[in-house]
């Protein structure tokens, strides 16, 4: 009889408050990984729904459970992985990549899950309340469904642990700083996907500005592929105004809405959460693309203060970093909106951007003119694959 070859896969997570992401990677040779799947549950809270589709995006299939219905991340992901391994023939789950946003002080790189660290991410909620909960809650269930599989939690947080320590922290006494109130930084799986491929595209630039600009939206200043500064703080609403978070709101501001008492705390950082940014701001949606074409002026003026808040923390990065070589716009909005694009850049002329317009409509990855005087370029983030390879890095050690 012949034996059966059985293929290994890494199935990364990122899972939400409602939601559960995922994709699979086969195991290929010479430590290569080749998207098998992706896919997500979305609205686990009442009317789940099921889609999965291959590497080239096609859609495979869909399940749902129905209006009313509630799945909790256990029930999810034990359906994500008995869906794969039962949909790809011999192919068996060797590892899990979990998305972490928060590492705290004690993770400044991807580390193996064991219950120690799952006691301390856990120990951060308070920290991080709107993701950190539930990347822990679906690394706890992968651990309960699948209890001997090894698991990797890598942290948006990391990347930006090579900050200088003035950039680290913030103006406080040191017993508060002590509580762990400093700045750390997001969206650094992202950043160091893209600070690893902009040396293949623009090899000669050292002072980069990376714009990640989707439903959560930053900047990193990267010094020869390292973060030096980047515009979330503390938690993920300071700095850029998002699709629905506030981006910089004076503390002043917040101490006047709760001592008249119009918020208490838990619905003050709601409203900054889910009701500010592009929608509060339009009061018609957080959705770039509705704002960009809508008619109505409030979705032209929330696209400004987008684009005029990214150019104030463009000229203040500019001075960090001491020039700059290379700019690279990437995420949702980053990579698909030429608009958003066009308008940052018309801002940038001082700074010698000049744009290919044809080449901004096209996508890239090149947008600037050869006589730009600094190149910029849009460059797709994969937040996946990097958490795959460092799975692949930490299980194979
Ligand atoms: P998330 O941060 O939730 O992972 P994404 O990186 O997928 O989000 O970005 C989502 C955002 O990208 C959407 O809110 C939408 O505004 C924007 N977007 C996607 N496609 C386009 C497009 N063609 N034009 C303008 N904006 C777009």
């Amino acid at each position: 009889m012949p034996r059966t070859v059985m293929s290994e896969a890494i199935v990364v997570f990122n899972a939400g408050s409602t939601s559960l992401k995922f994709a699979a990677y086969e195991l290929a040779a010479a430590g290569a990984l080749n998207l098998l799947r992706v896919g997500r549950i979305d609205s686990m809270q009442g009317d789940p729904h099921f889609i999965v589709k291959d590497a080239a995006g096609k859609p495979l299939a869909a399940h749902e459970w129905g209006e009313g219905h509630a799945i909790d991340h256990r029930t999810a992901l034990h359906f994500v992985i008995t869906w794969l391994e039962a949909n790809l023939a011999d192919t068996k789950v060797v590892a899990a990549g979990h998305r972490v946003v928060l590492g705290g002080a004690r993770f400044e790189v991807p580390v193996l899950i064991d219950d120690d660290v799952m006691n301390y991410l856990d120990s951060l909620v308070e920290m991080e309340p709107s993701h950190q909960p539930f990347n822990v809650r679906g690394a706890r269930a992968f651990a309960d469904a699948f209890p001997g599989l090894p698991q990797v939690a890598c942290f948006d947080t990391s990347f930006h642990r090579t900050m200088p320590a003035v950039a680290q922290s913030y103006a406080l006494p040191k017993d508060v700083r002590d509580a762990g109130v400093m700045h750390w930084g997001y969206h650094g799986i992202s950043y160091d996907y893209i600070s690893r491929q902009v040396p293949k595209f623009a090899p000669a630039a050292r002072r980069v500005i990376a714009a990640h600009l989707g439903g959560g939206a930053s900047l990193c200043a990267m010094l020869d592929g390292r973060s030096i500064e980047t515009t979330m703080g503390f938690g993920a609403v300071s700095g850029l105004p998002m699709a629905t978070r506030s981006g910089d709101v004076p503390s002043d501001a917040l101490f006047y809405l709760l001592r008249r008492k119009l918020f208490d705390d838990v619905s003050l950082e709601k409203m900054l959460y889910e009701r500010a940014g592009l929608l509060g701001l339009s009061g018609i949606s957080g959705d770039m693309r509705v704002l960009s074409e809508s008619a109505d002026p409030r979705a032209a003026a929330a696209i400004e203060y987008f684009v005029y808040a990214i150019k104030k923390y463009v000229g203040a990065y500019v001075a960090v970093l001491g020039g700059l070589d290379a700019l690279v716009f990437t995420a949702g909005i980053g990579e698909n909106s030429a608009e958003a694009r066009a308008a940052l850049c018309d801002n940038l002329a001082w700074l010698g951007v000049k744009l290919d317009k044809p080449a901004n409509a096209a996508g890239g990855p090149r947008i600037s003119a050869s006589d730009s005087g600094v190149s910029v370029w849009v460059i797709p983030t994969n937040e996946e694959l990097m958490i795959a390879q460092h799975t692949l890095a930490l299980i194979r050690r």
